[in-house]
């Protein structure tokens, strides 16, 4: 039986992810059937509190091997990649979950809870992530496939509940996520950095903890909600062992989930029309030099086959916007990101310089091909001449400068990155030039 949660929390409190744990709890009399998931879903939509993520979990009676995925207080939490046909009644679950959704939520979400023996069709999850869904289609859906709901509010959180159960994992990756003592929400968080910094290092497989640019810690939230931290990476087991090397206060209780972060699955690789709201990578030819406004954002103007898109990078970017002052018009270049409605801007995310112009500048007048003297200028729009031998010339002698910028893969710093951005460690790649020197 499938279980999906989502719209519990505000900026105020509480979080999504630990209501999962308290569900997992709950059912201790069954088994969690794969590991818990984290789905993110399209980053744009409007109603989001912080990274739109949706929670979806299975249980029933697991058979074969079961991993080691979590604690919760002294329980060891395993999980069966296999079940049996048995499934659990879901009157009986809806009824033991409402009470945690009704003491996990805040006041003003709108939450959803969804259980279902049959999984939404596929498409729910790609429209989920790519697009903004009307309720309307989402209700049809859950009609479809005979799920039980429960709400509070709008009950907006069906939405999510529906695209997120609807998942089938292609490319996934792991969050291992902590959380704090209740006695200690809202209070700072007491940790080690250094150890933070040695995990990212040492375990290759791991993403987005650290910023190595600034030296600052990225997996640790500053909000008030319980989580301690969120360790991400590509291996279950590397996360487990990580985590033990990371020094932090006494936790209660840590899980790993299986999450579409980190997998660019919300860019529409080849649109076919850019709408807002939604997330594209555009290929096309720099047509302007970089524009900054008030606030430190930067903008450049791309042209590819829809025509002229403008495209940012934001204050919070930070030293990436370097970058955008890098770039010339003529480079070809390849720009993830956000179409933003009101200004209709692309907010990059990642930018890929695919080729760079070659930069000149006159180094002298031309050389007389008969007496090697150099020639004289005889005014704009004249050629040059040489007054000995009265040979001429309109090209003056040139050099090609040394651009800052080389072809390659440019992503802002881990803090300002979407969670379901693939960041360019995960592509096997790295950033040809640092923004080291250059700082803002
Ligand atoms: P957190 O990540 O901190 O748990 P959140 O960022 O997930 O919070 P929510 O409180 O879940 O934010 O709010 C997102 C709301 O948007 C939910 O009600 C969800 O159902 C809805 N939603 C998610 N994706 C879409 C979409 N593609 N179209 C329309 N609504 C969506």
């Amino acid at each position: 039986m499938f279980v999906a949660v989502d719209d519990t929390d505000s900026m105020k409190g509480n979080c999504t992810t630990f209501l999962a744990t308290e569900i997992i709890r709950e059912f201790s009399d069954l088994d969690l059937i794969g590991n818990p998931r984290l789905v993110r879903l399209n980053p744009a939509t409007p109603w989001k509190t912080r990274g739109n993520g949706s929670l979806v979990m299975r249980f029933g009676k697991g058979v074969g091997k079961k991993r080691f995925i979590g604690m919760i207080g002294d329980r060891e939490i395993y999980c069966y990649d296999r079940c049996t046909s048995f499934e659990p009644d879901p009157e009986m679950m809806r009824e033991r979950i409402i009470p945690h959704i009704e003491v996990h939520h805040e006041d003003e979400s709108d939450p959803g809870l969804l259980i279902s023996r049959i999984k939404p069709s596929q498409s729910m999850y790609w429209k989920g992530v790519r697009t903004i869904l009307d309720r309307s289609i989402v209700d049809e859906e859950i009609k479809r496939i005979g799920g039980l709901t429960f709400e509070i509010g709008c009950g907006r959180g069906l939405i999510g509940c529906t695209c997120g159960m609807a998942w089938r994992p292609r490319d996934t990756t792991f969050e291992l996520l902590s959380y704090r003592p209740s006695d200690r929400w809202g209070t700072e968080r007491v940790f080690d950095p250094i150890t933070i910094r040695d995990v990212e290092h040492g375990y290759p497989s791991t993403f987005n903890s650290w910023e190595d640019r600034t030296g600052k810690v990225a997996m640790v939230p500053s909000t008030p909600c319980p989580v301690m931290y969120g360790l991400r990476g590509d291996d279950e087991e590397d996360l487990i062992e990580a985590s033990k090397r990371i020094s932090t206060e006494p936790i209660e209780r840590w899980m790993v989930f299986l999450t579409n972060q980190g997998t660019d699955d919300h860019i529409i690789m080849d649109p076919k029309e850019l709408i807002p709201n939604q997330s594209y990578r555009i290929r096309g030819t720099v047509v302007s030099s970089p524009r900054h406004i008030k606030g430190g954002h930067v903008f450049i103007d791309i042209m590819d086959r829809h025509g002229t898109i403008t495209c940012g990078a934001y204050e919070p970017s930070k030293e990436f916007r370097l970058m955008m002052d890098w770039l010339d018009p003529g480079d070809l270049v390849e720009v993830y990101g956000e179409l933003r409605d009101e200004p209709r801007t692309l907010n990059i995310e990642k930018l890929h310089l695919i080729d760079a112009v070659e930069e000149y500048e006159k180094l002298s007048n031309p050389v007389c091909p008969s007496c090697g003297r150099t020639m004289k200028s005889m005014g704009s729009d004249q050629p040059y001449r040489c007054k000995q031998c009265h040979t001429s010339s309109i090209e003056p002698v040139m050099r090609e400068i040394r651009r800052q910028i080389v072809p390659g893969w440019y992503e802002p710093p881990t803090v300002a990155r979407r969670h379901l951005s693939k960041p360019l460690k995960r592509m096997g790649l790295q950033q040809p030039v640092e923004f080291l020197h250059n700082r803002f």
